[in-house]
């Protein structure tokens, strides 16, 4: 069956697909625009950490593409792609459905590598969409249920002990928020706090090891000391087999047991294995694409996001990477087909920003200037909350999200009960949260109105640097 051959297909509804598909919709672009996607639901994967601990909700972090692409003309396709035919411009399905396409957008990401652990893929909990954020909280909250109920204190002590293998960005962010999270949570069902042990596993001695925010490592690790239960480290331990309820390493010569109840992996990610069939240069796994996204034996196709490398400008894989190439992307498709050439696409990196813990965080302005804590925390969710895809989504979840900061309302009563936010926070929250959320909400409602007002304090120009605004 051939359908519209015309189309622009784009295979892979993350930052960088759904970003191409709703920059060609805003375009008015008068071609078909088709995403195809396995998935029901679009992971905001920064905020990942909020679906977990229930800060914010499926609808805000884990929406459905159904609702994200309403007010659009993109046609959503719910299914996996089974095979890509570069030299046929086809694409064949898993419910053997096959579209023809003029332009094609691969942006399938990655995905995680277990390194052939034994027992890994069986029994760690990967830590990469919203299905699996929702599936570690349930876990985690079962496992708390059965400590609480269970007076063999090795038992207990299993139930209540957490390993994450990795300490890459997404290994602290997950320790720092555990750490302070579930001694909340035990709290509340009566238990002892003080029981409860997060450890992160970790191959090499350094954390942050050649990643965007290696120069975050000192503030990581003074954040991973500082939270409720302070987070355990086990260093330059290779973790050898993972069974149900143990993780094996080796750590000087030796083979150690750690005995745990929960295991989350975040060691590490692999190429897409589709596009590694495909008859195109790669490295390491990314395909390489020209300064314009395009395959260079394929001009009509792009590529972008976490499984593209251009190897003249090479960039992190990072959401705000993939969201920039994602719009980029939307304009050279646009400017083909009006016959006109592709433009070398620019990336602005502004800085990183990580979660390190609830209500901490640390925002790195163009590798310049920390701000870490409070305040960091407010910057890092503003900024991201800003980039939620769509206007209409963007600002009820901006809305909401100030309403919560401001009165504190996602913060249950025994944090209050651990010492955490006393009330001079309470209002360095308040007030940040207004300076900080204000102009971006006003921005997403009113830009017009916004850059005209306030033009000549150049703060649009500043919140355009730090968080450019949805187009
Ligand atoms: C926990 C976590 C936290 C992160 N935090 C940050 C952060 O703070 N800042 C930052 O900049 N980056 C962060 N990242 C990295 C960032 O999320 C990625 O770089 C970004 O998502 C890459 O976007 P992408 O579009 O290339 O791929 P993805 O977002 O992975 O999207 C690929 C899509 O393709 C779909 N797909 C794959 N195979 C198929 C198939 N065969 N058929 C159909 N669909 C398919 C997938 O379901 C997926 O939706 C984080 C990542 C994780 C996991």
């Amino acid at each position: 069956m051939q359908q519209a051959s015309q189309a622009t297909v784009i295979l892979g509804g993350g930052f960088a697909g759904l970003f191409t598909a709703l920059h060609l919709s805003q375009r008015k672009y008068t071609h078909q625009v088709i995403l195809i996607e396995q998935r029901d639901r679009f992971s905001f994967k920064p905020l990942l950490y909020e679906l977990l601990s229930g800060e914010l909700h499926s609808a805000q972090v884990y929406p459905r593409y159904k609702e994200l692409l309403a007010s659009s003309s993109v046609t959503f396709v719910q299914d996996t792609v089974k095979s890509i035919d570069l030299e046929q411009s086809r694409v064949t399905l898993t419910s053997s459905r096959i579209f023809n396409y003029r332009n094609l957008v691969l942006a399938l990401g990655s995905k995680t590598t277990y390194f052939n652990t034994p027992g890994a893929a069986e029994y760690a909990m990967p830590f990469t969409s919203g299905e699996q954020a929702i599936a570690l909280r349930k876990h985690l909250r079962h496992r708390l249920h059965q400590a609480i109920q269970t007076s063999d204190p090795a038992r207990r002590r299993l139930l209540l002990t957490v390993a994450i293998i990795g300490a890459g960005p997404a290994g602290i962010e997950l320790a720092c928020t555990l750490a302070d999270l579930l001694p909340i949570w035990y709290d509340e069902l009566g238990g002892d706090a003080a029981e409860i042990r997060v450890v992160l596993i970790n191959r090499s001695k350094e954390i942050l090891k050649g990643d965007v925010n290696s120069h975050l490592r000192c503030t990581a690790q003074r954040a991973l000391k500082g939270r409720i239960i302070p987070v355990d480290f086990l260093f330059d331990a290779a973790v050898s087999k993972i069974q149900a309820d143990s993780v094996e390493y080796q750590q000087n010569n030796k083979t150690q047991i750690l005995q745990v109840g929960t295991i989350a992996w975040t060691a590490g990610t692999t190429a897409n294995p589709l596009l590694m069939n495909l008859p195109v240069a790669n490295n390491r796994g990314r395909l390489l694409v020209t300064p314009t996204l395009q395959l260079p034996d394929f001009p009509e196709v792009f590529a972008a996001g976490d499984c593209a490398a251009d190897s003249d400008q090479p960039q992190p894989p990072t959401a705000q990477v993939a969201y920039q190439q994602g719009i980029a992307i939307a304009q050279n498709i646009q400017h083909q087909r009006e016959g006109k050439s592709p433009i070398p696409v620019e990336i602005k990196m502004r800085g990183t920003l990580m979660k390190l813990g609830l209500n901490e965080g640390v925002a790195n302005l163009f590798n310049k200037v920390q701000i870490p804590g409070q305040p960091g925390h407010l910057i890092r969710e503003a900024t991201y909350l800003q980039l939620l895809p769509n206007a209409a989504h963007n600002r009820k979840i901006t809305t909401e999200w100030l309403t919560d900061e401001l009165f504190q309302r996602h913060r249950p009563a025994s944090y209050m009960q651990l010492g955490q936010t006393p009330w001079l926070s309470g209002v360095a929250t308040l007030a940040a949260g207004v300076i900080f959320a204000t102009p971006l909400v006003w921005r997403a409602a009113q830009p017009m109105q916004f850059q005209q007002n306030l033009h000549w304090t150049g703060v649009p120009t500043l919140l355009n640097q730090l968080a450019p605004p949805p187009q």
